[in-house]
């Protein structure tokens, strides 16, 4: 067994594979006593809880597919030194090679749920790869930093477990400066061996339905109280810690004929409150050290591919969608429908695209961690969120009334109508229930609460495309179309 801060439940391990756990493994590690609260009332045992039990449900079956031969090698690395296997999660890429074993696990885990699970366990602690990926900034400030995040990756990819990202500070009074945020999270009191934190994240998706966190700062605000500074991971159980839930958008009732995605649950967010949250030194990443809180779109890096290569796989299946609602309806034929297809594909095509040419760019930083190109990628992701609302809607205009014409199954099985149904409503080579399912699944993806949930996700998550329009502003190299401009022109 492992006993450590961050392992919020030790169990034994695995005996098949000691780094990995299975989905039985997974959902026993949620029942570490942690603090939930949904609508008024304490949630005693989150994978008891039908709102929250079928995403983790659908997590579990991730875990699992660690261990099938199908997925085993698309999800997992062995470790050359002790011939184990570890969750790709895990893995800091110090290679191609590294990147493209990411990119394999991020296509698995995006096909299970088509990718409305954003924090889904291969997201891992990406943040504390960043933190190897740019020691050569942080060690500036810090330089025991790394022994600490090392360790931190160690007890992750050991313990298999599944970390959310903690970053954006509650939502109150923008005109305020940093320091007079009540409810920004702070360090109150220091202590010999850790801090102890208070104040409130907001977001903290998966959380619940997780391990651990990982504390980090959102982009630089003024006069940022050196108290504010504070990088850590925390378990889901620590005592202090309460997580607020927003209200659930699936039932956990869902048939999976009539809702194909909603089936599968959600990730739940939330507002985490820290009520005096102990955390020992060794997962303090970084305290009052400001190049860390200047560095966001640099720390972020990782993450930010990883986000926008499972949209690129989204996108893929958005492009599927639409050939199968024009094949579905016979409207594959019309110039017009054809084009709006088109307009999906060209989507699809451009995210693909920079993602593959990201990674084929990719270069070591200076601390050896292979990253990919982030020029295209923060061109990739700020074109993903721009276009999203549009594909969303072209999927809506394509189905016309499949959307609404939807007939529930327990309706659809009655003697009275069914045989009705089945004469009324067959499409294109396609029989009228099969139909049926085809826009149930669009409707989850498209129109449901929990797809507009996910619509606000893509929109927002890991910066908006403000910040994404700045970042490109100050990091894309403009030099030699400056150079050529000036050469011609004879302009010094
Ligand atoms: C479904 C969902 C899940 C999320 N999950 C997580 C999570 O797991 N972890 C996490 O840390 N966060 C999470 N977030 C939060 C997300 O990171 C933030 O919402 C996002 O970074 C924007 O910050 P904010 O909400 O505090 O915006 P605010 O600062 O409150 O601003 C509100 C709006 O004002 C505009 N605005 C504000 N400042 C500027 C500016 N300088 N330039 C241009 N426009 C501006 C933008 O339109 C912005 O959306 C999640 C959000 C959603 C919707």
């Amino acid at each position: 067994m492992t006993s450590d801060f961050v392992v919020s439940k030790p169990l034994a391990a695995n005996s098949v594979e000691p780094n990995l756990r299975s989905g039985r493994e997974y959902k026993e590690s949620l029942r570490d006593a942690r603090s939930v609260i949904l609508k008024g009332k304490e949630v005693e045992d989150v994978t008891a809880e039908p709102t929250l039990m079928r995403g983790i449900e659908t997590i579990s079956a991730y875990y699992d597919a660690q261990f099938h031969p199908e997925t085993r090698d698309d999800l997992t690395s062995v470790d050359p030194k002790t011939g184990q296997r570890f969750s790709n999660a895990w893995l800091v890429p110090y290679n191609k090679e590294d990147l493209y074993a990411h990119e394999r696990t991020i296509r698995v885990s995006t096909a299970q749920t088509f990718g409305v699970f954003g924090r889904p366990p291969d997201y891992g602690s990406t943040k504390a790869i960043s933190f190897v990926a740019w020691n050569h900034l942080i060690s500036q400030g810090d330089p025991d930093a790394l022994a600490r995040i090392e360790n931190f990756l160690e007890v992750g990819r050991r313990n298999n477990l599944l970390s959310a990202d903690i970053v954006v500070d509650v939502q109150a009074n923008r005109k305020l400066a940093a320091n007079e945020m009540k409810g920004r999270l702070r360090v109150i009191e220091e202590r010999s061996d850790g801090v102890v934190l208070s104040g409130a994240k907001a977001g903290n998706s998966a959380f619940a339905q997780g391990n651990i966190g990982t504390i980090s700062m959102p982009p630089p605000a003024q006069n940022l109280p050196e108290e504010c500074m504070i990088w850590a991971a925390v378990p889901a159980n620590a005592k202090g810690l309460t997580l607020l839930l927003r209200e659930p958008l699936t039932s956990g009732r869902e048939d999976e004929d009539d809702h194909p995605l909603d089936s599968l649950g959600e990730e739940a967010d939330g507002i985490l409150v820290f009520d005096r949250v102990f955390i020992p030194s060794e997962y303090v990443f970084s305290y009052k050290n400001p190049v860390t809180s200047n560095i966001y779109n640099t720390l972020g890096q990782f993450a930010f591919w990883k986000i926008a290569t499972r949209l690129s796989y989204r996108a893929e299946i958005f492009a599927g969608a639409a050939q199968m609602i024009v094949n579905a309806l016979g409207t594959d034929h019309i110039p017009a429908v054809r084009a709006m297809v088109a307009e999906v594909i060209q989507y699809a095509a451009i995210l693909r695209g920079m993602m593959v040419a990201a990674v084929e760019q990719a270069k070591p930083t200076e601390s050896g961690v292979m990253l990919p190109n982030h020029t295209f990628v923060t061109a990739g992701r700020l074109h993903a969120i721009e276009h999203y609302p549009r594909i969303m809607q072209t999927l809506r205009e394509l189905s016309g009334q499949g959307l609404i014409s939807r007939v529930p199954r327990e309706t659809w099985e009655r003697p009275d109508v069914k045989a009705l149904l089945d004469e009324y409503l067959p499409g294109h080579a396609v029989s009228a229930w099969e139909k049926n399912k085809l826009f149930n699944l669009i409707w989850d993806m498209s129109c449901g609460p929990h797809a507009m949930r996910v619509a606000l996700f893509e929109n927002i998550n890991a910066t908006p495309a403000p910040a994404l329009r700045e970042e490109l502003y100050r990091s894309y190299d403009r030099s030699s179309g400056i150079t050529a401009i000036k050469k011609r022109l004879g302009i010094d």
